[in-house]
């Protein structure tokens, strides 16, 4: 059976809202040598700020264990097909 292309739009995080989510709310985390962003949720362009500042009292409160490293909370802009890695870091 043919599948169409997958096309799959992510929505926002927030709750109810329908609208794509455009950018992802990470932070760079780290475990030995591993490196990868920790998704605290995609946002649209409404509530990209309070996704954001839910995300950064989320940060504040998450305990590390030990070897583990979360950097500063940041919007990155989703692309299709990008891997978290190669993900653009908005100012
Ligand atoms: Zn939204």
């Amino acid at each position: 059976m043919d599948q169409a292309p997958f096309h799959y739009q992510p929505k926002c995080s927030v709750t109810g809202c329908e609208r794509p989510g455009l950018f992802k709310v990470a932070a760079p985390w780290t475990y030995g040598n591993i490196r990868e962003l920790k998704n605290y949720g995609l946002c649209c362009d409404l509530h990209r700020e309070s996704l954001f500042n839910r995300a950064k009292v989320q940060a504040e409160s998450t305990r590390l264990s030990e070897g583990e490293t979360v950097g500063p909370v940041g919007l990155y802009q989703m692309a299709p097909g990008v891997r978290d890695a190669g993900l653009t870091r908005l100012e």
